[in-house]
Formats: structure tokens, sequence, C-alpha cells
């Protein structure tokens, strides 16, 4: 076994159809695959609905520690 064995085998394929990465669009094998990755992101961030929290609502809080009623 070698050492350029294992870094063959180590190797990553591309995410997209699984075929060896091009060096030139690593970690995809051909610019397609990497549009294709693209668009997934795209698409998954707009499948996402934006929760923002309301602005300026404060509700009300119930002070306690000095309550003369129950004092009495
Ligand atoms: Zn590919």
């Amino acid at each position: 076994m070698t050492d350029s064995d294992r870094k063959e085998g180590r190797t990553r394929k591309c995410p997209i159809c699984g075929a060896p990465p091009a060096a030139k669009y690593r970690p995809f094998c051909s610019p397609r695959c990497a549009d294709i990755d693209l668009g997934r992101w795209f698409s998954g961030s707009y499948s996402v609905p934006a929760v923002e929290p309301p602005e300026g609502e404060e509700w009300p809080v119930p002070e306690e520690g000095e309550d003369e009623d129950e004092a009495n």
C-alpha cells in the first residue's frame, strides 16, 4: 500500500452525481453539478419561511415585591 493509494481512496466524490470531481470544479465533477448544488441552496433558502420577531411589542410584566395589600 502506497501513500498515493490512500489518498486516492479518500478522494471525495461529486456530491451531486458521485463521479470523480474535476480539479477545476471541486468538489464537483462539472460546472453543471456545481450549478445544481447552487440551485439546491437557493431553493432551500426560499422554502424556509422567514421568522421575524414582532417589533415594538412589549408584554406588561407584573412587578413582584412590594405588595401592601398582602402584608395587611
Ligand atoms: Zn457530478
